[in-house]
């Protein structure tokens, strides 16, 4: 919805339209404000509601319908912004984007008992004949689906009928001539297409959301349809059976905006549509499927597609917002919509600013190529070839910093690439006589805008004007450039034509010289040490922004240079690391890395401070100061404008990334607090999520980033086994405590025995493993990860971590506390104590106290009670042997005395607890529909039979080791259905949210499916009725490959936000034994992508949300759960035809499987005996739950010495 959203914003822009009050000129010019919502004049009520139970309620020939009390008086009808700021082509192309046929003026039989012919304006397309008041209304008064057209026949007088199935519309025209042609053209226009629509009802309205609705004003409602791009408004579900409406409204220019609790606004340009809807669920729903109608419209544009297929026309070329919609043709440059608002503010003789949705004239074909030729990107070259950072616009840029920059860069052309031949007027004109000649275009637009006269005299009077000259030289696309600039007012700075200076301050000089060892420069990152043979002795000099390196301090000429400018990066190493003892690594722009080295620590450190000196500006120089080890330049984007990158310095120095952002100031980035920290798009960005923001640093250069990422890694990772050590979150808590209590929280709180039953050691082992290595990435889900093990992962934790939780200095203390006697003393012994831990172990104490604290508030659901907890608590954290139980006191008063030790606030204590109840409660619900852990350790699991629906469920226990086939079997034996000769039941996932389902395979198991999958899938038994035909087809092939062409459409998200945009697009693809690879079209060579088969998963169908252009659509999920990070993405495949679709999906399904997609004997005889085990996991209960102090005392020593190996046991699926 997000995208959505966006287009929503439509049509703010206050110049071109306000939402509830509309700025238009009458006929008079006088301007006018008013309410543009529908309105019924008064005086015609009683007419109205006596006409109620008349047929033609609502009719095209009732006055009122689309009259604004008042305004009617002005014009006769509903006034229009025809001038405001929308040319009037804008707004003929806004309104009709279908291609108009015929049109012209007719008359129109009157409504039934009425005298008159009403004069019409009639247009016909190819869908639809509407008539019109007159020739500048944009919405009609009726309408008529071509579709639904019978017949078409003149009839006497100058008069043809239009019948439909109901209905007859009879019109007049003015002459013979006039008649014929309407008839012929309408007959042409609707032959053959009734009968197809009657054959395929859904087209061509496939409504995405209908039903009645109430229009301010009116009082009766309207049967309103969204369908694609358009709303319709029928007078009542009859009409809109029979194809009768009236009117549509092209939604390419709508906005909708939430009223009240029932009514909303449908905004366009020309009107507003004030709707009350029944309900406010309704009026939601509403609001969404008209929203998504404006997205569709708005990526139904051919000409933008085109436009934006070149990369850089994606983006605002002067703020760089995606999606930019508008262009300006003269200047070349593709701009965003509130851009283009500014734009328009320069007038036309600098900025010519057309749509690429609307203007669909302008666009020819060359000036279509012109655009691809150039490119955003090519023709900033030009005009933004020196813009200031500070002045540089952002998506997010206000209008008035918008109005300046556009003015600066086009009005005055203040950052433009001065051409050579800037001022000479004579040779500029020679020069662009001369280069109209050739193809570059760039360059007869940087001649144009340096002064170069289009107008100019070429000397021949054949082709006398440069125009005249490119057209002769069949140059289209320089004719079009030049056709566009005739009258080009050109830029003229107005503060003596200065050029803005070098925005960088340079660098303070600097100098140094001496020898340094030197190696060969490499283009690969360093892997092995080198040794001192390695090394060659070199004299260097770092004077003048040159570092250069000489085969001896006597020579003159160096051996190689390397400008500071150049450096992008500079690494201190390890001291040790090479054969030399202190070295460091230069990266160059050109991604060569320089490796230098010397004995001399103090002359290592001079280097270091001077190389890094003189490549660090100014603006970054804090982290001169830094004892980094490593410090460069980066380009990177956050969080507030994904678009433009920006330059940032940056220096790593322990676990802490200290970076300098272009204008802004210094920052620190503390990297084993991260939210997250991945490598994605194919190792090109490297992202950094903090509490409330995200970083993107981009690889621009391979080498120096690699290096980056590996080091920004390392430094991310836990340092070691002491607390602080840990990856931390934003409060001072290492990752894995956070995560395993928020897990237990949610998942293990009415748990039996929780924390005190162990989990399978090799998973806790694993886990812990995971954890150590990142723990930001894992996460901890359930299903996939068992409440004891997560428990016990924490326990371990704490058990092995060095120092201890209480630190090794304090921890007997913190013991000989809990013999205290007068419980104030303690207390306040115990507050002393907490408050002299480091910063971490104070943070993380507290939240696990406060954790144990809720555990026990819900002992009758986990029978842990603070005692019980204090058990097994009290040797964990203090690590000890667990004889004594000294330690277990003193946890037992902690969490005791939690709210007054660590000073809790009640209230706020109150609310957790509150949280947590509702989370159980809804926990409770959840399971009676969902999988959920038997004691047994089965799973139960709700499958239906044919239809999710109560009297079709059974609840079957799921093995780890059930395949599809099995479960089909059990459910279908319970139903003592037996399966027929070519009967395929299939056990199948279904999703409701995405719309799609996939028959499992008969030997998948069917445990993993259930773990995978949400609270919006279910698993259904049906018969699969496509089997047979695919098993036919599968062979009559030799081998299990397919190509042609499917409609493709990807969930793009941009850097990982999932803004999810994209249309379906024609793709050529090749499935083989291997993969499954994409072609831009039959005849490129190179896929533009490819996926190995065995990652793919196929589901069939596709959500309706997402328009797909056939019914045969298949929704692909792709998995690659090797990488370190889960990669997931999902796609969307059309075919043309239903056996299309079944023979891609049973050639998937065949190579999948390798050939075996049913089994040859049937169903059942993939029936293996069932009988398991009554395995146990994770429940061994070590302590007795409920029992005497003493009791559990003794059986706490065998608890203690490791609670965790050997003894869980392995679930069967634990393979
Ligand atoms: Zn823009």
């Amino acid at each position: 919805m997000d995208s959505l959203d966006d287009n929503s914003d439509e049509y703010e822009d206050p110049d071109l339209f306000n939402p509830s009050v509309h700025r238009m000129t009458t006929p008079d010019g006088v301007r006018v404000c008013k309410d543009m919502s529908l309105q019924v004049p008064g005086q015609v009520k009683g007419r109205y509601s006596s006409l109620c139970s008349d047929d033609e309620l609502l009719d095209d020939d009732d006055p009122t319908l689309w009259q604004g009390g008042d305004l009617s008086k002005i014009k006769g009808s509903v006034c229009l912004p025809n001038t405001g700021k929308l040319d009037s082509a804008t707004k003929e192309d806004s309104s009709q984007l279908a291609a108009v046929i015929k049109m012209g003026w007719l008359d129109k039989n009157p409504p039934q008992g009425a005298l008159y012919y009403q004069r019409r304006w009639v247009k016909l397309d190819v869908d639809y004949l509407r008539y019109f008041d007159n020739d500048k209304e944009i919405y009609s008064k009726g309408i008529i689906s071509t579709a639904f057209i019978t017949n078409v026949t003149g009839v006497g007088e100058l008069k043809f009928e239009v019948a439909t199935n109901n209905r007859t519309f009879i019109f007049r025209a003015e002459s013979e001539a006039e008649r014929n042609d309407w008839v012929t053209v309408l007959q042409d226009c609707t032959r053959g297409r009734h009968r197809r629509s009657t054959m395929n009802p859904g087209s061509p309205l496939t409504p995405d959301y209908q039903g009645y609705l109430e229009l301010k004003g009116l009082r009766s409602k309207l049967y309103t349809v969204v369908a694609s791009d358009k709303v319709f408004l029928y007078k009542n579900i009859d009409d809109y059976r029979i194809g009768v409406g009236i009117t549509s409204i092209e939604m390419n220019v709508g906005n909708v905006k939430d009223l009240d609790r029932r009514s909303f606004d449908l905004t366009t340009p020309y009107r507003i549509f004030s709707f009350i809807a029944e309900s406010e669920q309704l009026r939601e729903q509403w609001v969404d499927a008209m929203r998504n109608a404006i997205g569709e419209a708005l990526s139904n544009s051919e000409v933008a597609d085109r436009i934006w297929a070149e990369p850089n026309n994606s983006f605002c070329a002067d703020c760089a917002a995606p999606k930019p919609e508008w262009a300006a043709i003269n200047l070349c440059v593709v701009i965003c919509k509130r851009c283009a608002g500014e734009h328009r503010g320069l007038g036309p003789s600098i900025s010519k600013v057309r749509s690429l949705k609307m203007d669909r004239k302008v666009w020819t074909e060359e000036l279509i190529q012109l655009f691809l030729l150039l490119g955003n990107e090519r023709v900033n070259s030009f005009w933004a070839a020196n813009v200031p950072p500070s002045e540089a616009l952002t998506p997010s840029s206000c209008s008035e910093e918008r109005r300046r920059f556009i003015t600066n860069k086009y009005r005055q052309g203040k950052y433009r690439k001065y051409h050579p031949l800037y001022g000479n007027q004579r040779e500029l004109n020679n020069a662009l006589c001369i280069n109209v000649q050739c193809s570059d275009v760039l360059e007869t637009l940087g001649l144009i805008f340096c002064g170069a006269d289009v107008n100019c005299s070429t000397g021949m009077a054949s082709w006398p004007s440069p125009l005249s000259l490119a057209n002769a030289h069949s140059q289209p696309l320089q004719a079009e450039l030049i056709s566009h600039n005739l009258n080009t007012e050109l830029p003229r700075s107005e503060v003596g034509g200065a050029m803005e200076a070098v925005h960088y301050s340079a660098p303070p000089s600097v100098s140094l010289n001496g020898f340094l060892f030197k190696t060969a420069s490499m283009a690969r990152a360093i892997t092995e040490r080198k040794a001192r043979e390695e090394f060659s002795r070199r004299w260097c000099t770092l004077n003048d922004g040159i570092f250069s390196y000489y085969e001896s301090d006597k020579n003159s000429n160096p051996n190689g240079a390397l400008k500071a400018s150049e450096i992008v990066c500079l690494v201190v190493d390890m001291p040790e690391k090479h054969g030399y003892d202190n070295t460091f690594e230069l990266y160059s722009e050109s991604e060569r890395l320089y490796l230098f080295g010397t004995d001399d620590p103090d002359s290592h450190k001079e280097w270091v401070k001077s190389i890094a000196k003189s490549f660090i500006p100014a603006s970054a120089e804090p982290l001169l100061r830094l004892g980094f080890e490593r410090i460069g330049r980066l380009k990177c984007k956050d969080g507030l404008n994904l678009q433009t990158s920006k330059v940032g310095w940056f220096a790593l120095v322990g676990s802490t990334l200290h970076a300098y952002l272009e204008d802004s100031q210094g920052e620190e980035i503390h990297l084993r607090k991260l939210n997250e920290l991945s490598i994605q798009q194919d190792n090109e960005v490297l992202v950094l999520v903090e509490r409330g923001r995200t970083l993107y640093i981009e690889g621009e250069r391979k080498l120096d980033f690699a290096g980056w990422c590996g080091a920004i890694q390392t430094a991310a990772g836990s340092g070691g086994d002491t607390l602080s050590q840990q990856q931390l979150t934003e409060t001072d808590i290492p990752v894995i405590v956070h995560s395993c209590i928020g897990y237990i929280t949610q998942c293990g709180l009415t748990s039996e025995g929780i924390y005190r039953k162990s989990g399978v050691n090799s998973r806790v082992a694993a886990l812990c493993e995971r954890f150590r290595r990142d723990a930001r990435s894992l996460c901890l889900r359930e299903g996939e990860h068992q409440v004891d093990d997560v428990s016990n992962t924490l326990k371990r934790f704490f058990r092995e971590l060095e120092e201890g939780l209480f630190t090794s200095e304090d921890a007997s203390t913190w013991l000989s506390t809990a013999a205290i006697q007068d419980e104030s003393m303690k207390i306040s012994q115990y507050q002393l104590l907490f408050n002299r831990l480091p910063r971490v172990n104070k943070a993380t104490l507290q939240a696990l106290i406060n954790h144990l604290y809720c555990v026990q508030r819900f002992s009758e659901l986990n029978q842990m009670n603070l005692h019980n907890l204090a058990i097994v608590f009290g040797p964990t954290l203090f690590q000890t042997d667990g004889k004594d139980y000294t330690a277990g006191r003193a946890i037992e008063d902690l969490i005791q005395h939690y709210t007054l030790i660590f000073e809790v606030d009640e209230h706020q204590l109150k609310k957790q607890l509150e949280e947590i109840t509702v989370i159980i409660q809804v926990r409770e619900k959840l399971s009676t529909k969902f999988p959920r852990t038997e004691p047994g350790g089965h799973f139960i699991c709700t499958v239906y039979l044919e239809e999710k629906k109560d009297t079709a469920e059974q609840h079957v226990k799921i093995p780890g080791s059930m395949t599809a086939a099995e479960l089909t079997c059990e459910v279908l034996d319970r139903r003592n259905i037996t399966v027929k000769d070519k009967e395929y039941w299939s056990c199948w996932e279904v999703s409701d949210k995405e719309e799609m389902e996939r028959p499992l395979h008969y030997q998948e198991r069917v445990l993993p499916i259930l773990h995978s999958f949400g609270t919006d899938s279910h698993l259904l038994i049906k018969k699969y009725l496509a089997m047979e035909t695919m098993i036919i087809y599968l062979t009559s092939k030799v081998d299990a490959s397919k190509h042609g062409m499917m409609k493709f459409r990807e969930e793009r998200s941009i850097l990982g936000l999932g803004l999810t945009s994209g249309s379906f697009h024609d793709r050529y693809f090749i499935l083989n034994l291997s993969s499954l690879r994409m072609y831009k079209e039959v005849r490129s060579n190179r896929p533009e992508r490819d996926w190995p088969v065995k990652n793919l998963k196929v589901y069939l169908g596709i959500k309706k949300k997402l328009r797909p252009p056939t019914c045969w659509g298949l929704t692909v999920v792709y998995e690659n759960k090797k990488q370190e990070r889960q990669e997931r993405q999902q796609w969307y495949l059309c075919c043309d035809t239903q056996s299309e679709m079944r023979e891609w999906y049973a050639t998937f399904l065949s190579i999948q499987y390798d050939g075996n997609v049913w089994p040859q004997d049937g169903l059942q005889q993939t029936r293996v005996s069932r009988v398991l085990p009554d395995t146990r996991h994770g429940n061994v209960s070590l302590i007795p739950l409920r029992g005497s102090e003493n009791e559990m005392r003794n059986s706490v020593a065998a608890f203690s010495q490791d609670p965790l190996a050997e003894l869980g046991v392995a679930p069967v699926w634990d393979r």
